[in-house]
């Protein structure tokens, strides 16, 4: 039986885990493809206008699978860290998707407080049924197991194609040098090149080491919100403050923040990030990422700022 797996929202966290879990259990999992015209503009249709951009995508992936598997993951992530949520468009994310590609093909992966991503509960129970306790509980601790590996290699500065390549395939990636720049956002606004028109890419053509969120350990982003007033609990806002934090104090010349536009919990972690980069002099550009962005929106102003910024390398050197 063939799994078919959106390459889409939290894929660049899970999609190893999930690939060697179906693979362990003796199915074949089957990932989109990279994100191009026709998953955007499919996407688009399917979901209603209110909807923010990754959600659109992961809706055009999910359709663009339909025909090439049996079944489809659909992850509902509510909570993955204790007292934290993820936003509620991923609560809603099997409801949409049933929406858009008819509600027999799909399975739900979940992860909240009383199931969290990798017990056997958090599993559909179909899955448990039809293929054994003993044979998913083997599958999901190879799951972890990848898992574990692959955010060790995002720590040490691998993107997510390259570290899922090296651990996968055994390829090994390009590396990484150049004068620091920080770029900020959730991974699928980040990792998807055709969401972000390849920014890495060209941030690292323009002599730049990229320095990303998934680098930084849960556990050092919360050292470094410890003296908010009030704990963030979304965790992919708190994860997109704690990196920015931290990439200024390992001295980023300047830091790029890719935002989706119509995201809720960004509208408040945004205004965060500007107000603290302000304060401390950091400069900062905000990209708001939506399915009109052009070459002339993002490219033009990225380019400028990092201008901005070696000229600004220039005069302090003199
Ligand atoms: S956090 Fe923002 S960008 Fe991500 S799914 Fe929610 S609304 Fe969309």
């Amino acid at each position: 039986m063939r799994i078919g797996i959106p390459r889409a929202l939290l894929y660049y966290w899970y999609g190893p885990a999930w690939k060697v879990f179906f693979q362990e259990i003796g199915l074949t999992p089957v990932i989109s493809g990279p994100t191009g015209k026709n998953s955007l503009n499919i996407g688009v249709k399917a979901a209603v206008d209110e909807v923010c951009l990754p959600v659109k995508i992961f809706l055009g992936h999910a359709l663009e699978l339909t025909s090439q598997c049996d079944l489809l993951l659909i992850p509902r992530y509510v909570s993955i860290s204790k007292k934290e949520y993820i936003c509620p468009k991923f609560m809603g994310l099997p409801e949409m998707t049933k929406q858009a590609v008819g509600e027999n093909q799909i399975i739900v992966w979940k992860s909240d407080h009383n199931c969290p991503w990798g017990s056997i509960k958090a599993l559909p129970q179909e899955i448990s049924t039809a293929y054994g306790r003993k044979r998913v509980k083997k599958g999901l601790q190879a799951a972890k197991k990848i898992l574990k590996t692959y955010q060790g290699l995002l720590q040490e500065g691998y993107l997510p194609s390259e570290a899922e390549r090296l651990l996968l395939d055994g390829i090994m990636p390009k590396e990484n040098s150049g004068r620091a720049i920080g770029l900020i956002g959730h991974p699928y606004c980040l990792y998807d090149s055709f969401v972000n028109l390849n920014t890495i890419d060209l941030l690292q053509s323009k002599g730049f080491k990229v320095i990303l969120p998934e680098m930084f350990t849960d556990a050092k982003m919360e050292a470094e919100l410890a003296d908010l007033p009030k704990p963030l609990f979304w965790t992919l806002g708190r994860r997109i403050l704690g990196s920015f934090r931290l990439m200024q104090k390992m001295g980023v010349e300047g830091v790029v923040y890719l935002s989706a536009f119509a995201c809720g919990p960004e509208a408040l972690i945004g205004e965060m990030v500007k107000r603290e980069g302000k304060e401390i002099g950091m400069p900062l550009l905000q990209l708001d990422l939506d399915e009109h962005s052009g070459e002339a929106g993002i490219i033009t102003r990225i380019e400028a700022f990092l201008d901005l910024l070696i000229r600004k390398r220039r005069y302090s050197c003199v």
